[in-house]
């Protein structure tokens, strides 16, 4: 196993996204604007700053015991170095907070909104994609309009929360691995990042974003580094801030790290997050790995593009997809239903810190086969992009039935698992 875990290392250096389902905040706007309450706009905005220093005692207790409860629960947990532990009267409160959190502490954490469906703007004033995130690559956020927000300013939880949902794509989990860029890597005992390409950007936040939990134990065994993902304890982590947050009274807070949380959830209902490579085999995935070994990495390079093209492919045709139905502006269209219908929240077991890993990666894991499958036979399908001449207006991809209507499913998962969290984890009217 020992030279199968070095040619591993070299097929898992896969090209990262930052996308699941494109968009968190959309997606969380449609979710749980069923929910009651959640358009109400009651929530006074408050400082991070004013949060810390008003529970900076009760806060400690907290954070100790999650440190104990995850080196009790969570396999392979890295444990929080004793420096780091939180403690009441830090100088610099914010990046203390981060730094006990294990999170980027260049995170910009800005107060902000994003424009979605049922979250009107109004006349406050748009923020550049700069202000919200620490991507170099701002060209990604072109698409998406941030509006600044004062302190003392009342808004929906809705708009917190799906707002908050897109936020850990804007920096939280980057360079946190000790042969990263940056100072924070060599503190926060991670360890080497386990896999990714260093060369891109987002790489190095996809063992945070992505959760290998139910592959074969030949797999672990042959690839140990690709135990090492913690989208799971991210989770738990600002669920239980939120659940704090809410009961010493600071509802703002409460909605913001619930809508970190939820994105982990949101993540995992991916296929392609939850599941190494869809579409191989246990034994032909070793095969691949091999014979790459032995000096023939073709398979293992074919391998890597098929699944980061099909992932990026699915991703914009359902964003696309998406578009166009919300541009109907009727809201029974089946795609936008996905997202709201509450018919099978309650068939799913109790939320608690095993939800993300057992129930949602596990159901994910289960159509990743089937959905690598039907996603390049619709892509084979789609005519050959025509020359520009005529114009740079691409045509919209040909849908295919099959295809749509297990995106329907797992956007359904999307929808469900969103507000069952939300449930777990807010106050209930
Ligand atoms: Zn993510």
């Amino acid at each position: 196993m020992k030279l199968l875990s070095a040619c591993c290392a070299v097929l898992f250096l896969l090209p990262f996204q930052a996308q699941a389902w494109s968009n968190h905040s959309m997606g969380s706007s449609l979710a749980l604007a069923p929910l009651p309450g959640m358009s109400d706009e009651s929530i006074e905005v408050e400082s991070l700053e004013r949060f810390l220093t008003a529970e900076e005692q009760e806060l400690q207790v907290l954070l100790d015991e999650q440190e104990a409860f995850a080196r009790a629960h969570f396999d392979g947990y890295p444990e929080r170095p004793d420096s780091l532990r939180w403690q009441p009267g830090a100088p610099d409160r914010k990046s203390a907070f981060l730094q006990a959190l294990r999170i980027n502490p260049e995170i910009r954490l800005a107060y902000f909104i994003q424009a979605l469906p049922g979250v009107l703007p109004g006349q406050r004033q748009r923020l550049e994609a700069s202000a919200v995130t620490v991507s170099r690559q701002l060209s990604m956020w072109n698409d998406w309009r941030f509006y600044g927000v004062s302190e003392g300013e009342k808004l929906s939880p809705l708009a917190i929360t799906s707002t908050a949902a897109d936020e850990p794509d804007y920096g939280h989990d980057i360079n946190l691995f000790s042969d990263n860029p940056g100072k924070v890597g060599a503190l926060y005992n991670f360890g080497p990042q386990p896999f990714g390409d260093a060369r891109f950007e987002y790489s190095s936040q996809a063992p945070f974003h992505i959760g290998y939990y139910h592959e074969s134990p030949l797999v672990f065994a042959a690839g140990p580094f690709l135990t090492r993902t913690y989208p799971q304890w991210r989770a738990y982590q600002y669920f239980g801030l939120a659940r704090f947050a809410f009961e010493q009274g600071h509802p703002y807070w409460g909605y913001r790290f619930l809508g970190w949380g939820l994105h982990y959830i949101q993540d995992l209902t991916q296929p392609y997050h939850s599941t190494v490579l869809p579409g191989e085999t246990t034994a032909g995935l070793i095969w691949t790995a091999a014979k790459a070994l032995a000096g023939f990495p073709e398979d293992k390079q074919a391998a890597i593009e098929r699944v980061a093209t099909r992932h990026t492919e699915v991703e914009k045709y359902q964003l696309r997809w998406l578009r166009s139905e919300l541009a109907t502006g009727d809201a029974q269209r089946p795609l936008l239903m996905s997202y709201i219908n509450q018919g099978k929240d309650a068939q799913y077991p109790a939320f608690d810190y095993r939800y993300l890993r057992d129930t949602v990666a596990y159901e994910s894991r289960q159509q990743a086969d089937q959905f690598d499958a039907l996603i390049g036979k619709w892509l084979v399908e789609q005519p050959t992009p025509g020359d520009f001449s005529k114009g740079n207006q691409q045509a919209a991809p040909k849908p295919d039935a099959q295809l749509q209507q297990l995106i329907i499913e797992l956007i359904g998962h999307f929808g469900a698992h969103t507000r069952n969290a939300v449930r777990a984890v807010s106050p209930q009217p």
